[in-house]
């Protein structure tokens, strides 16, 4: 069974064909797919999907991007949705340095927020984190010694040294579309020293299509190349990458029953 544990279906990309996006993904063999929250405005949208589709689940958070609208965000308010059916993680949340959408002191509250909810509830945390290295490995340390909590460093592109420190503090790792471009010789080079049994894949389409689909909408049943890829890059066989990255996934998103046969 194929995995994509980041899609963001209800993104307005796939407004015109949502339903063929989620039967084509099926075809492809992908048999779980988890819907990421970005903002809590369209969380209704994204625990709307995952309550239509046994097949989908869904997390709850603020995107960097969009903390400068949520500053009176609580770690309460995320804990009472995370409590919702199907809900199965807290984010997409974290810093993003290189777009700055959001004041970087606000950024960084708003996170703390979302760590203090995985703590609290004991959901995985699904942490972005771009051009931002030292204040986030800053940020996860300081927040671990208040008490431990499981996280993913999603799509993950940020240097070799937050690699090692994260993974020193139990992280898990997703990979993306990113692995298969052909300049991200430094982003293979970092997976290449990931925790064996703690890397998943992803798509978080609609964006960063792997090759061959470079350049177009992705979409969850483009996750097969990104597990090629993984596999390749690890020198794993495609078996053996998809039993390892679904052993790292069931073990991260505990709160998902594990399929007869998965
Ligand atoms: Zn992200």
């Amino acid at each position: 069974m194929l995995i994509d544990s980041h899609v963001n279906l209800h993104a307005p990309q796939f407004d015109e064909d949502r339903d063929e996006v989620i039967s084509r993904a099926r075809e492809a063999g992908v048999g779980l797919m988890v819907e990421i929250s970005d903002r809590l405005s369209t969380f209704e949208a994204t625990h709307g999907l995952a309550m239509a589709h046994e097949d989908i689940w869904c997390t709850v958070g603020v995107h960097p991007h969009e903390a400068r609208h949520y500053t009176d965000l609580t770690a309460d308010l995320l804990v009472g949705f995370s409590q919702r059916k199907k809900v199965v993680g807290i984010g997409e949340c974290g810093l993003d340095f290189h777009y700055d959408l959001s004041p970087r002191d606000v950024q960084e509250a708003v996170f703390r927020q979302h760590v203090r909810a995985a703590r609290a509830s004991g959901l995985p945390l699904v942490v972005h984190t771009r051009e931002a290295d030292d204040v986030m490995a800053g940020v996860l340390a300081e927040e671990m010694v208040d008490g431990p909590f499981r996280f993913l460093m999603h799509c993950y592109t940020s240097g070799a040294q937050l690699a090692e420190r994260t993974a020193e503090m139990g992280a898990w790792f997703s990979v993306s579309g990113i692995a298969t471009f052909k300049a991200a010789e430094d982003v293979r080079s970092v997976i290449r020293d990931m925790p064996a049994d703690r890397i998943i894949v992803e798509t978080d389409c609609p964006y960063l299509a792997p090759v061959p689909h470079r350049g177009r909408r992705n979409e969850p049943a483009y996750v097969g190349h990104v597990l090629d890829k993984l596999a390749e890059i690890r020198g794993w066989s495609r078996k053996e990458a998809e039993a390892r990255t679904t052993d790292a996934f069931f073990a991260l998103f505990d709160r998902i029953p594990r399929p007869a046969g998965a």
